[in-house]
């Protein structure tokens, strides 16, 4: 076993904190990762205050990783010491299902699903894993992703979730050059979705309740930006839509932007809400067979390219760098929006 320094919630209604984990010995298909920065996103948040229930304490947040692999098992052959390695929201799944078969592990149908990167049963040395607040990692290099060396990596650590959840409806809906895309929510996720939707060659239009972000959405690829309080704003898009990514996590009415899509379009969420969003309209969707669809994250595969087609569009997500130690002050920020548009820990500052 390898001593870890980490930060961990010990309680929901404790602040996180300095704790000593232990990582595994390195198997024969395994990377050790030396963590050099992780990616703060909303579920460590839910995670770690056991807001979605579930939570086995204490939490070790954290699958937004990138690092350097420090030790190889004796069969990995896709990485070397040295390497520049990424893990995201998945450490391990079943292999024998159809969808793990089809590269699809976030749909695992196997009993225990797929193996979370944090607060999972672990299959490997019992317990529950631990993410990537810390300073290694083992993981199956089936797992791990290989990371571009083009990119600035503290950049890169979000593609690892929110990149991945963003990129893989697009490809999934067949988002092609030329095809009106809605994106509709510029955080985390929103912010991504827009660079990737446009490095894709989309018309991209981004939905937001806030003018101060208009700016900024052109900064990063729109090509317009609709405040989507405004019904007359929404009503000269009506019928218009190839595609809409919907990345709002906050329960809101979906029927405005339904009413966007053209006929045979779909409308994607990808944020998971506290509290149910009103039921949509029959009526919008049967008249022009519109579908309303969900999507989580991306298979490994999927990953992969993703990073790969990040590397040759020069796309990386915008951060702001903290300290391990600021890391509860980032949550309240958070919490606020206050963020452009991914915290991520640099590794570095881990008090050891
Ligand atoms: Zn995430
Ligand atoms: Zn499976």
């Amino acid at each position: 076993m390898l001593k870890a320094y980490s930060y961990a919630a010990a309680a929901a209604d404790k602040p996180l904190g300095p704790l000593e984990i232990q990582r595994r010995d390195v198997g024969p298909n395994d990377v050790r990762i030396d963590i050099l920065f992780c990616g703060v996103c909303h579920s460590d948040l839910h995670m770690a205050r056991n807001e979605w229930g579930g939570s086995n304490f204490p939490v070790v947040p954290g699958h937004e990783i990138v690092g350097r692999v420090a030790e190889v098992g004796s069969d990995v052959s896709k990485f070397k010491v040295g390497d520049l390695a990424g893990v995201g929201c998945m450490v391990d799944s079943c292999r024998t299902c159809a969808s793990c078969k089809e590269g699809l592990e976030q749909f695992c149908e196997g009993p225990e699903s797929f193996t979370q990167t944090y607060n999972s049963p672990d299959r490997k040395s019992g317990g529950f894993t631990a993410g990537g607040y810390s300073t290694s990692i083992v993981v199956d290099e089936a797992f791990t992703l290989s990371i571009p060396g083009n990119l600035e990596l503290a950049a890169v650590a979000p593609l690892l979730c929110a990149g991945i959840t963003t990129y893989s409806p697009l490809r999934h809906w067949n988002v092609q050059k030329g095809h009106k895309v809605g994106i509709v929510g510029l955080g985390g996720l929103g912010h991504m979705g827009v660079k990737i939707a446009a490095a894709m060659g989309a018309h991209v239009v981004l939905f937001t309740t806030s003018p101060g972000k208009i700016e900024d959405a052109k900064r990063l690829g729109a090509h317009e930006v609709v405040i989507s309080k405004d019904p007359a704003q929404m009503a000269a898009h009506a019928n218009s839509f190839d595609f809409i990514l919907n990345t709002v996590a906050a329960s809101h009415d979906l029927d405005p932007f339904m009413a966007l899509l053209k006929r045979d379009a779909t409308m994607t969420l990808v944020g998971a809400p506290e509290h149910p969003h009103p039921s949509p309209s029959v009526m919008n969707m049967i008249f022009k067979r519109r579908s309303l669809a969900g999507s989580l994250i991306g298979g490994i595969a999927e990953t992969q390219e993703m990073l790969d087609f990040c590397a040759e569009h020069g796309i990386t997500s915008d951060i702001e760098m903290i300290r391990m130690d600021e890391i509860n002050k980032a949550y309240e920020r958070m919490l606020k929006s206050d963020v452009k548009y991914r915290f991520v820990i640099d590794m570095a500052t881990m008090e050891k």
